[in-house]
């Protein structure tokens, strides 16, 4: 099988010829028919996870089929369209486990991180860690869901979100882009913040009322003048000082959910939570409870991620293109 696998950080992908994975006790062999390309990838390749383990084969947001099973797998059968996110594994018998917050496990494994993930013409998985994938859904509208689309969906179940409310997007990314489309379709008001004006005509598409564009309004002012300020701001791109305005753009009792990756801290003053009753809090991708209803939820509302399909060897080309940041949407890579 074809395999584009990373031998170092920071070094180019190399397309390999490899033999299939041979399947333990309770694994799953899944034909990879999508995998989409998610910024942490890109996190990955560049060395900065210290938990990753090289070589490796990228690939977070897998969608497939069932092309056989190990020793006592009786679900899913061979066939089944599945999908396989960030959590590969978790150990069942933690605090966070026992919970069903197995995203939360100091002992979970990542897909395509610490086990080689979807970036290859097959994987191996184990078949619990498998979801169904939703008949309404194609390989390739299913995969973005499996990260981008479940991280988001998550970060506004955490936020307390409820019906009407008004939810900022800061960011119209892989993530953003998924955000306004989750916000708008469960019934929420939606701004995309940005700080790219081209981006007004995508937002609106996807359903944002309001769009805020960074260089002329600035976020506070942006969200402060939308009936009195935000009731959720989601903070997917990586700019902490857009996050840290984005706090005093809040309503009262407001959240900003931090789900991008940024370097820098985001920074509020004791004054402004205080008077405001705000709060600022993160939110990480999310449980196989979570990920079936972010499924569900996507078939049933008709939330789509705006996807571009490329052939699996040109792993290296989007990779760059991501880094620039010139990728619309989500990419996906699909093996051929
Ligand atoms: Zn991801
Ligand atoms: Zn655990």
């Amino acid at each position: 099988m074809k395999a584009m696998v990373v031998k170092r950080p920071k070094e180019r992908l190399i397309l390999e010829e490899r033999e299939r994975p041979t399947l333990g006790p309770g694994q799953a062999l899944i034909k990879v028919h999508a995998c989409g390309v998610c910024h942490s990838d890109l996190h990955a390749l560049l060395g900065d996870f210290p938990f990753a383990k090289f070589p490796l084969v990228l690939g977070h947001e897998v969608a497939g089929v069932v092309e056989a099973f190990g020793e006592g797998v009786n679900w899913p059968k061979v066939g089944t369209r599945v999908g396989m996110p960030w959590l590969y594994s978790a150990c069942g018998h933690c605090p966070a486990c026992l919970k069903g917050d197995e995203v939360l496990c100091p002992e979970m494994q990542v897909t395509g991180v610490t086990v080689d993930g979807g970036y290859a013409e097959y994987m191996q998985a184990p078949a619990a860690y498998l979801t169904p994938i939703p008949d309404e859904l194609t390989f390739e509208e299913a995969a973005p869901l499996m990260c981008a689309g479940l991280t988001v969906y998550n970060a506004l179940v955490n936020a307390g979100f409820k019906p009407g409310q008004k939810v900022a997007v800061i960011g119209l990314g892989g993530l953003g882009h998924m955000a306004v489309a989750y916000a708008k379709a469960m019934g929420g008001r939606v701004a995309a913040v940005s700080s790219s004006s081209a981006k007004e005509a995508q937002a609106k598409m996807l359903g944002a009322e309001r769009f805020i564009d960074t260089g002329s309004v600035g976020v506070e002012g942006g969200l402060k003048a939308w009936d009195g300020g935000a009731d959720i701001v989601l903070a997917t791109a990586p700019n902490a000082k857009l996050a840290t305005e984005a706090i005093k753009g809040l309503g009262a009792d407001g959240v900003v959910v931090a789900i991008g990756v940024m370097s820098e801290p985001i920074e509020a003053s004791a004054m402004e939570l205080i008077s405001g009753r705000k709060k600022l809090i993160g939110s990480p991708s999310g449980s196989r409870k979570d990920l079936r209803n972010a499924l569900e939820i996507a078939a049933k509302l008709g939330v789509r991620a705006q996807v571009s399909t490329y052939g699996l060897t040109q792993a290296n080309e989007v990779l760059e293109k991501m880094q620039k940041g010139e990728l619309q949407g989500r990419a996906v890579l699909v093996p051929r």
